[in-house]
């Protein structure tokens, strides 16, 4: 992470002005990140007069965007740009990390002079440090992580708490937070914070088990939004309405999240409270390199308990091929219902030439890139 001039005196001023016990860090203002800080920000400075935040992020232009979304609206209070992640450490007593996987969660906790743990280097036992990481990375890096912030950090503790509710539940504060941590009593100070910003947190056993319901959920989530966009598809091809096909399923047995707030086929949901990603050209909303990173979290973590998941493998295997692809790789997954449209048409277009005698044309081929 490189700091910017402005950004390099953050920590010393930081750590002059307000007191490290009411001062929270927070590190990955990204799509979530952002939603998440700024409603911990609203709940904690009305719950506590003293409290500051310190945020953080690799790209300078996401704590700039930040930054001037929030600070004017609490003139008298703290929101203050840190340089690294080290700097984040020296000044707060909780730290929450929303990250895009396991090597960023790597880099900031472990990542030599930079990292949080190096911001920890002479902590002194009685000042605890709570690390609340709601990245979906890999179990086993939650479980290393979590393992070393406990024996180098005299009174620090960290608790797995990756989230599920999507882009529209961290704006709305309506998350749920799945964690995994050491005790019920280190669950219960992490449940604090993490209520600010969001409606739940399921404590679902020892450090690292956070992450697995969440992969385990996002495996779920993935064929199922897989088997929404195929069912629209066919009821659009059959002659039904966006509109109607979606109420079909969404009062019938084949309704999920994936068919009732976040429905695939531009236009299901009008005249409805959701507004999904579909009707701004997918833009927003969980994107499609995640899920293919969170399918493959699901295909390891199957591999290593030896468990068959065959649907996993072909959802996985879809999402990868959208990955690739530059005009899907950040558009909400929900994307795959376009693809699958595309798909149909070329074949279409296959069919017509080879009944009309054309030679068959090298296809730029959606089908190939969708399920090969
Ligand atoms: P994102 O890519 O929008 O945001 C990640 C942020 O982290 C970016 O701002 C990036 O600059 C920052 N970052 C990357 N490396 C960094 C580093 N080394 N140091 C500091 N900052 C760094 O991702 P997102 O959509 O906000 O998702 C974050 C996590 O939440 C992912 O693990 C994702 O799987 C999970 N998640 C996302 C959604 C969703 O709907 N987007 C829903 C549930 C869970």
């Amino acid at each position: 992470m490189r700091p910017t001039s402005a950004l390099s005196f953050a920590s010393s001023l930081i750590t002059r002005s307000s007191s490290r016990k009411d001062a929270i860090g927070f590190i990955g203002l990204g799509a979530m990140g952002k939603e998440m800080a700024r409603n911990l920000i609203t709940k904690t400075f009305k719950e506590n007069n003293d409290a500051s935040f310190v945020v953080c992020d690799a790209d300078p232009m996401a704590v700039t965007r930040f930054l001037t979304a929030n600070t004017s609206l609490y003139p008298n209070r703290q929101i203050i740009p840190a340089s690294s992640p080290a700097s984040v450490a020296r000044s707060c007593s909780t730290i929450i990390t929303m990250l895009p996987s396991s090597p960023q969660v790597d880099e900031v906790y472990l990542g030599g002079e930079e990292g949080l743990l190096a911001g920890m280097v002479g902590a002194r036992q009685g000042e605890e440090t709570l690390f609340l990481d709601c990245t979906t990375c890999d179990r086993q890096t939650g479980v290393d992580v979590a393992k070393v912030v406990r024996e180098s950090v005299p009174g620090g503790e960290m608790v797995d708490a990756p989230v599920s509710g999507g882009v529209a539940g961290a704006a709305a504060g309506t998350l749920t937070f799945l964690c995994g941590a050491e005790s019920e009593a280190i669950f219960r100070q992490a449940e604090t914070t993490l209520l600010r910003m969001g409606a739940r947190a399921i404590h679902c056993g020892g450090s690292g088990t956070g992450l697995v319901a969440k992969i385990a959920n996002n495996l779920a989530l993935g064929v199922s939004m897989l088997a929404t966009a195929e069912a629209m598809a066919m009821g659009v091809y059959g002659g039904l309405s966006p509109q109607t096909m979606a109420h079909v399923l969404n009062t019938s047995t084949g309704r999920s999240w994936s068919s009732e707030i976040n429905n695939p086929a531009p236009g299901a949901l009008k005249g409805t409270k959701s507004s999904p990603p579909a009707e701004r050209g997918y833009d927003g909303g969980f994107a499609t390199r995640l899920m293919a990173k969170d399918l493959r979290l699901a295909l390891q973590a199957a591999g290593q308990v030896g468990l068959p998941t065959p649907l996993g493998v072909l959802a996985s295997r879809i999402y990868d091929n959208l990955e690739k692809r530059d005009d899907y790789t950040n558009k909400d997954f929900s994307v795959v219902f376009k693809a699958l449209v595309e798909s149909a048409e070329i074949i279409k277009a296959q069919k017509l030439r080879e009944g009309g005698g054309a030679a068959p044309e090298e296809p730029d081929d959606p089908v190939k890139r969708y399920t090969a």
